[in-house]
């Protein structure tokens, strides 16, 4: 058998038999680059940026009332963006609303779940876990008037990479109010048994919430049937909604009653919001959620992204995901010579939208291969994040990121780069 990495036409074979490959002209593509950075801004599609323009139009030609006379109205932009997304997650159209972003839908989130009782006041999440995360929970752990070194759990990894359920089910102890989980490790990729840690809470009366940034849009996920509490998520990842998009979270049926503890005007009936009641009357939905007025230019691009994500389906999207990452985990697997190695895992359901490779010169390698014209993106300590995304990215490409990998290092190329990261790196 030929080796991957010196068998060009079997890469070309898979983009002639990939049932996705026309979408790739619906996206804006960087000239002359191979963009492996979706994971962390996912590209602009026609149909997005169709739809960015649409509500400036709307903005020039109706001034105020495009909140009400706007294709769709601009009121109910939360919902109905909701209602959009909530295929991609497993719910009902009125457990999702997208609002806010990730760090914000996490506060206003776990302000309202967060509730501990003397005897049962821990809040267990993940070491791995994006520092963001881990920095607004010690907040809500230490605005409950705790502190954040006794009940904030934070559950170590073994290998420095993944992180093993079982260890994660022993810190469910009787103590415990609340778990906040990543769905995947922004670092390595590994996509955690969330049916298996819900279940493993609700057994000993903990509740649980996930922060899907990693896997919504990546992945298919069944927040409904797995009976996950409440979870939120990233819109300019893998749903392509842009920088600084809005995000999106999800509010479990059973939850609709509570009271949100940030509580705003947005998350009002929406029938009376402009009664201007003094007194709250939250929405009926995860709506109730909402704080303030939408961004609409935060959120519009959405409209084109999702509509994308309905045409081709999840089922379709994570098949060639997976077939994108089988293939770059195989071609890294042959520059074991040059230091490279891989650090997600390889089973398919641990695994999400991106491949680590890992590499002691990683900083290095990642400034020469934007000089090359790939867009990777690294994170400490020795991680090169490489994101082949379904619609845009094609075999080919995730070919040509593997010759330029053996490149740089076979001819010392990254050497000559300073050690370190870029500010934003
Ligand atoms: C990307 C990401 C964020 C980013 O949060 P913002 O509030 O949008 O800046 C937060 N958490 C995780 C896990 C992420 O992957």
């Amino acid at each position: 058998m030929t080796a991957l990495l010196a068998d060009e036409a079997y890469a070309r074979d898979l983009d002639a038999r990939d049932d996705l490959a026309a979408f790739r002209d619906r996206f804006h593509l960087p000239p002359a680059t191979i963009y492996l950075d979706g994971n962390s801004l996912g590209l602009v599609s026609r149909d997005a940026e169709a739809t960015l323009v649409r509500a400036l139009d709307q903005w020039r030609r109706l001034g105020i009332d495009g909140w009400t006379q706007a294709e769709p109205p601009w009121y109910f932009t939360g919902e109905e963006l909701g209602q959009l997304t909530a295929p991609l997650v497993g719910a009902r159209a009125d457990e999702v609303v997208v609002t806010g972003t990730t760090t914000v839908n996490l506060h206003a989130l776990v302000a309202t779940f967060y509730q501990p009782q003397r005897g049962r006041g821990k809040l267990v999440c993940a070491d791995l876990d994006f520092p963001s995360d881990l920095y607004a929970l010690a907040s809500e752990v230490a605005l409950q008037g705790r502190d954040p070194a006794r009940d904030l759990v934070r559950v170590r990894s073994r290998d420095g990479r993944t992180l093993d359920e079982d260890d994660i089910i022993a810190a469910f102890t009787d103590d415990v109010a609340l778990a906040v989980l990543p769905s995947a490790l922004y670092r390595s990729g590994q996509v955690l048994d969330m049916a298996r840690l819900t279940a493993a809470a609700h057994a000993r009366g903990i509740l649980i919430g996930f922060d899907g940034a990693h896997s919504v849009g990546a992945l298919p996920h069944a927040f409904d049937q797995w009976q996950v509490d409440f979870a939120f998520w990233c819109g300019y990842k893998y749903l392509n909604g842009g920088p600084g998009c809005a995000g999106g979270l999800y509010v479990n049926r059973r939850h609709f009653r509570r009271l949100p503890a940030l509580r705003g005007w947005w998350g009002y009936d929406k029938e009376r919001q402009f009664d201007m009641a003094p007194h709250f009357k939250g929405a009926k939905g995860a709506g109730r959620w909402q704080i303030s007025t939408p961004s609409l230019f935060a959120c519009a691009a959405l409209y084109g992204s999702l509509g994308i994500f309905a045409e081709v389906g999840l089922t379709a999207i994570r098949a060639k995901s997976l077939a994108l990452t089988d293939y770059l985990i195989a071609l890294v697997d042959e520059l074991a010579e040059d230091g490279y190695a891989v650090g997600t895992p390889r089973e398919h359901p641990r695994r999400g939208g991106h491949v680590a490779v890992e590499h002691a010169d990683a900083p290095r390698i990642c400034k020469a291969l934007k000089a090359r014209g790939v867009i990777p993106d690294f994170r400490p300590p020795n991680v090169i994040r490489l994101a082949p995304i379904a619609f845009y990215t094609s075999f080919q490409d995730v070919f040509q990121a593997a010759q330029h990998l053996h490149a740089i290092v076979a001819g010392g190329e990254h050497l000559r780069y300073a050690e370190g990261r870029e500010v934003v790196a």
